[in-house]
């Protein structure tokens, strides 16, 4: 019998995509969470978390690419990052490729999806987890923000969506203050915020929360074939006003500096990335 998996529509079912499971490699509830890794002949092993696809090995290099390089080459001096969430790894193994990162620490609330990660999404996550410049915390994000004194140049969010379970927290106004206070003068704070088509509200009032924490937050996006409903989006968070306008010269000296090979980010992608159409612009005017 065929095993499917099956995200829908959390409003009123009026949709539902479905997954064929052509292997199961892993399937547990966690203290927190159902996991399931599971194989299917589009997308290779695919992750998600209480139905909901977190990554993919086919189109993780997007999302992470877009959520690590904008913000980092945006910067231009990141060298200690946090990282919220992010258990499949993906995030840390982009943000490890800039070899003038120093350190970076992962806060992560499920020690089963990073286990798991290891074990079965090495296409992922590479050796980032073995890397001498990573240390990993097994706590809830928003707590370990707030009781932490560390300070970073970049926290990236890779959070689950703001729906019923541990991610909400980090989708609050008290998170991203918590979040700025670990933030070097001049750093910057990046987020997922899912897909307006199907939940505008995943932009919107964290957009607002964020205008609360900080002088300048914009908004980018990608399309990630897995997340259903068109694209993706991110929001960019800093004091920094320079950061958001950085020029396509500028980010091509930085990118060659860095001697990355990337499949999705180019400089003229960051550029066109926070080139948002109206109905998406006006979810954050
Ligand atoms: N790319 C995915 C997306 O866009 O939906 C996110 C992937 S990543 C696997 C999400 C991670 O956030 C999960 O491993 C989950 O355990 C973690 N997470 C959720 N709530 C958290 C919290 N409060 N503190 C720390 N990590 C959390």
């Amino acid at each position: 019998m065929t095993d499917w998996q099956e995200e829908r529509d959390p409003a009123d079912d009026a949709w539902r995509v479905r997954l064929r499971m052509d292997r199961v490699l892993h399937r547990q509830k966690t203290e927190f969470q159902d996991l399931v890794l599971f194989e299917n002949a589009q997308f290779g092993r695919v992750l998600a978390l209480d139905g909901i696809v977190q990554t993919t090995e086919r189109d993780e290099f997007i999302y992470h690419e877009m959520l690590v390089h904008v913000p980092v080459l945006a910067h231009g001096g990141v060298k200690r990052a946090l990282i919220v969430g992010g258990g499949d790894g993906g995030a840390l193994e982009e943000l490890l490729k800039h070899r003038t990162v120093q350190h970076v620490t992962m806060v992560e609330i499920d020690a089963g999806v990073v286990e798991f990660a290891r074990q079965h999404l090495r296409a992922i996550c590479g050796d980032a987890f073995e890397d001498p410049r990573f240390t990993l915390e097994i706590a809830d994000g928003l707590a370990w923000a707030q009781e932490a004194d560390q300070r970073f140049d970049l926290i990236v969010v890779d959070s689950t969506d703001p729906v019923e379970g541990p991610g909400q927290v980090l989708f609050t106004e008290t998170f991203y203050r918590a979040c700025a206070a670990r933030l070097n003068d001049g750093g910057v704070l990046v987020t997922q915020n899912a897909v307006p088509f199907f939940n505008p509200e995943f932009l919107s009032e964290p957009v607002q929360a964020l205008r609360a924490a900080f002088h300048h937050v914009a908004a980018y996006r990608a399309a990630v074939p897995s997340f259903y409903g068109g694209d993706m989006v991110y929001a960019l968070a800093t004091d920094r006003a320079d950061l958001l306008s950085v020029s396509e010269d500028v980010l091509a000296d930085r990118l060659t500096a860095s001697g990355l090979i990337t499949r999705h980010y180019t400089p003229a992608v960051h550029r066109g990335a926070f080139a948002l159409p109206p109905w998406m612009a006006e979810m954050i005017s």
